[in-house]
């Protein structure tokens, strides 16, 4: 039976600075639409270093609308990799387009370069490549973005787990000098919490225009704010019906795509903004802990981390650890039951996405991702976030330790 006050995997952190930026809102603001979404939007493509950014529902409602404004669809093939949450691949399979995973490379547990480039060479129908910062740890971007040019292919960086985190060359995830657009999630688990939320920070104009309008059903409408975009010039199709002396009619809005509703509201975009002033702590603790764990697990032989050469460039979404669960004489069941027995929680990240009911009906095999394979079978996220306190960290590291003697 597992005890009530486990410690957590990851868990959100909130300050009463972060209710009160709530509370005006729910007092004084507009509960959605208002000026705290595009608050939201300049904070983030700020800090990330990216022209434009559209916040959005989710993170699977971004990657969603970056599918539609790529204009992704049947007959075209993306690839990613097996080794992430379903949301990536699943917002292709929305579109109609294929997904084609990658095997991941067992040190960066990102997708593999070479048998990417083996992958883009044996079909002409790529389009897309949608790269994952897997646990917070970037892909080498600048090769992947050479690759791609080369062939003419778009990419997506899901970066739901790299909020923070910095590439090769120092700059930050997301400010898309490699990438068409960037996705990010602040659901409570990833490193900045706004309950349920996403973004896409982007630097072409077009593809943020219609972002903005794919967020909203699709419809432009002149008398919404949107800082960088004038909706008169050539945006409208009806301009005899839009338009009076020049000037927008009041009322007039247009539905010029299929669009969703995939709106932030302003309640959750305080919250947000308020997080994202804490970021740089919250990064900061991550990488304490990370170094703490690191420095514990150096003399374990049966429980080593995993991704220890990119530390520097991580955000640190999660701190995973290959247990050789053979020789300790447990299966991972029993291994992680009795760890919570001892009031440490832990988790499995991910069953590849290739072993899911939904994709092995679509023949999707395993057995052609052998690393993802072995990577899944031996591994462990063990608890990190913000708020783990020093002792609990030591209850985390003590349990595992004499857990795989
Ligand atoms: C969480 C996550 C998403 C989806 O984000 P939501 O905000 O939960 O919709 C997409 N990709 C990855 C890698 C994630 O971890």
């Amino acid at each position: 039976q597992v005890a009530l006050d486990v410690i957590p995997y990851g868990k959100h952190y909130i300050d009463e600075d972060d209710i009160q930026a709530v509370v005006d809102v729910l007092r004084h603001g507009m509960l959605t639409q208002g000026p705290k979404v595009a608050e939201f939007e300049n904070t983030v493509a700020n800090y990330v270093g990216a022209k434009y950014a559209v916040a959005v529902a989710n993170g699977t409602a971004a990657l969603h609308l970056a599918c539609i404004a790529l204009e992704l669809g049947k007959g075209d093939e993306v690839i990613t990799s097996p080794n992430t949450f379903v949301a990536t691949s699943n917002s292709i399979l929305y579109v109609g387009a294929k997904p084609i995973f990658v095997d991941i490379d067992k040190e960066s547990l990102n997708v593999d370069f070479e048998k990417m480039e083996q992958a883009i060479t044996s079909s002409k129908n790529i389009k897309a490549i949608f790269p994952i910062h897997f646990a917070g740890l970037p892909c080498d971007m600048g090769r992947i973005k050479q690759l791609a040019d080369e062939y003419n292919i778009a990419i997506v960086e899901d970066a739901a787990h790299a909020l923070g985190a910095t590439y090769n060359n120092g700059n930050r995830v997301g400010n898309c000098q490699y990438s068409d657009m960037t996705i990010f999630s602040f659901h409570p688990v990833k490193g900045v919490a706004t309950g349920e939320g996403g973004m896409v920070t982007t630097n072409d104009e077009k593809l943020y225009r219609k972002l903005l309008s794919l967020r909203s059903h699709g419809i432009i409408k002149g008398n919404f704010e949107f800082p960088g975009v004038s909706w008169l010039d050539d945006s409208l199709v009806n301009k005899g019906d839009a338009l009076e002396n020049g000037e927008l009619k009041c009322w007039y809005y247009e539905m010029q795509d299929l669009g969703y509703n995939y709106r932030i509201t302003d309640i959750q975009s305080a919250l947000a903004i308020s997080q994202m002033g804490k970021i740089d702590l919250f990064l900061e603790r991550r990488k304490q802990i990370v170094k703490r764990y690191d420095q514990a697990f150096e003399s374990c032989s049966n429980v080593t981390p995993l991704q220890l050469h990119g530390r520097n460039q991580s955000s640190h979404h999660i701190y995973i650890v290959n247990i050789d669960f053979e020789s300790i004489g447990l299966s991972r069941h029993q291994f992680m039951q009795k760890l919570a027995e001892q009031g440490v929680g832990s988790q499995v990240h991910y069953i590849p996405v290739v072993k899911q009911p939904y994709y092995q009906a679509m023949e999707y095999d395993i057995g052609n991702y052998p690393v993802t394979e072995e990577y899944y079978q031996n591994t462990l996220s063990i608890p990190l976030y913000y708020g783990l306190s020093d002792s609990d960290q030591d209850l985390v590291i003590f349990s595992l330790k004499s857990l795989s003697q």
